[in-house]
């Protein structure tokens, strides 16, 4: 029997979210999940020049938002120093690392002369068989050493990919002996995620294929170290819709970005779940336990997918309306208090909300655009189409008939849409006009727009004072907002 397994994402915290790596998480989590084995966290907070702390809080925050729960506590390389220096001190020991005094211009001059020659750089070993006085002259220099890594030459690493299948590299093409400690003590990414990966017991790798040239050296020091090998997975890249690699250029790209205009978490993890992989057949809407319980590793794609941000939005259409009234109010109300804090909330009560889920759920993509499309229910000052008001309030006697329909329907008792809909219908035959003019006239109106959700209904959802007052006040506020 294989033991548990046990995953990781290990974000760099020196921007948001991307998608992409958030594609990562969501096929650890699922990959643990699926085998009951465990999905852990690891901040590779090492780049201390490219590190904000607040750019570890996002990422923290972005994966609750998904739903990501991580297992056990999350592991800061930062934190790590002590054990990253013991490691190197033990490769050193084996010989398989070594101390370099170098110093940064003395490596130019061999880069400088590797490009005069035409040749690949790579470094000459100069340090490689220091003797004790050289180092200890260097050292009473006030050089401060790197440790590097050595390379053993002309030898072929083969690894299994879950994804790719076998690849092998030759270590004459890995760039000669690389630095795994640097001369201010930091770990380098290969090197701490290596030693990472062993001591919390990590059983699967799975990342981006960009890391896939960075395995050979990985695993150099694995045996170097005599630990086990993890099972490699790389996923494959995320594409904009020409093909090149998924940027700001293509639009959002970060969770937050998707958040703040109203993605649905499980809506943006049920997306993100098919780049990459299928469930099969044609089906595209998979909830989270469906996926856990279907997905695996060796059914990922090799060939890259292409983000395609309209079936997003698509895609979450579906997730809105298929919420129930109830509870798409809560994550309305959720989401506005989410965008308050980012100082860009809307100015919507309680009451608005079951009014906004009436007229637009079933033509809305996302959350904002319930607010977006709305301001009417929330505001009195909401604005007027001008085009609107050119096109439908423009026979003469426009705004004397709306006031008429005004006072007929304030003789309603019963507030509903065929009643609503039997006044308006007869005031019109009485006045001699078409019915569309009365409609029409009325949309804009109550809602300073000339589309929206039925009329009638849009009148019901609104309530009957504020229709009474938006019908007998058109005139005049049109008059002001059109003048001033
Ligand atoms: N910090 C690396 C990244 O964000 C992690 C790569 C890995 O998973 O090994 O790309």
């Amino acid at each position: 029997m294989d033991k548990t397994v046990r995953t990781r994402f290990a974000p760099s915290p020196t921007g948001y979210l991307h998608v992409g790596g958030a594609r990562t998480a969501i096929f650890n989590y699922l990959y643990s999940r699926h085998t009951g084995g465990k999905f852990l966290l690891r901040i590779e907070d090492t780049d201390r020049q490219r590190y904000k702390p607040e750019w570890v809080d996002a990422i923290l925050e972005g994966l609750k938002w998904l739903g990501l729960d991580w297992d056990e506590d999350v592991v800061f390389q930062s934190e790590r120093l002590q054990r990253y220096r013991e490691v190197a001190e033990e490769l050193i020991r084996r010989g398989k690392a070594y101390r370099c005094y170098c110093t940064p211009e003395e490596l130019e001059a061999e880069r400088e002369e590797a490009r005069r020659k035409g040749v690949p750089y790579r470094y000459s070993r100069k340090c490689l068989h220091l003797t004790e006085e050289q180092r200890k002259k260097y050292e009473e220099e006030g050089r401060r050493p790197s440790i590097r890594f050595y390379v053993p030459d002309n030898l072929d690493i083969t690894f299994h990919d879950l994804v790719h299948g076998d690849i092998t590299y030759n270590t004459n093409d890995l760039g000669g002996d690389f630095i795994i400690v640097r001369s201010d003590g930091f770990p380098t990414y290969n090197f701490a995620v290596v030693v990472d990966d062993h001591d919390m017991g990590v059983t699967h790798v799975i990342r981006g294929d960009d890391h896939i040239p960075n395995t050979p050296k990985q695993i150099l020091i694995y045996q170097a170290m005599d630990w086990d090998l993890p099972r490699f997975a790389h996923l494959p890249m995320i594409l904009g819709p020409d093909r090149q690699k998924l940027s700001k250029r293509h639009g959002s790209t970060s969770l937050e970005e998707f958040r703040l205009q109203g993605v649905l978490p499980e809506a943006l993890f049920n997306y993100l779940l098919l780049l990459g992989w299928s469930p099969g057949g044609n089906r595209e809407i998979i909830s989270r336990e469906e996926a856990i319980r279907l997905f695996d590793i060796k059914d990922v794609n090799k060939s890259a997918a292409v983000f395609d941000h309209n079936k997003l939005y698509w895609m979450n259409s579906e997730y809105i309306r298929a919420l129930p009234d109830g509870e798409l109010i809560r994550r309305l109300k959720e989401y506005n208090e989410y965008l308050k804090g980012k100082g860009q909330g809307y100015p919507v009560s309680d009451e608005h909300l079951p009014i906004l889920v009436r007229l637009f759920k079933e033509r809305t993509k996302t959350l904002k655009d319930f607010f977006e499309y709305g301001v009417f229910v929330y505001r009195e000052d909401y604005p007027y189409d001008p085009k609107a008001v050119k096109k439908r309030l423009k026979d003469p006697n426009i705004f004397t008939y709306l006031k008429g329909l005004a006072d007929r329907l304030e003789a309603l008792d019963e507030w509903k849409e065929e009643k609503i809909e039997e006044v308006l219908r007869a005031y019109a035959d009485e006045l001699g006009v078409k019915h569309a003019l009365l409609i029409h006239g009325s949309r804009v109106a109550v809602s300073g727009m000339a589309v929206g959700p039925s009329l009638f209904l849009l009148l019901e959802a609104l309530g009957k004072e504020k229709v009474l007052r938006r019908l007998r006040e058109v005139e005049e506020r049109v008059r002001g907002s059109l003048n001033g």
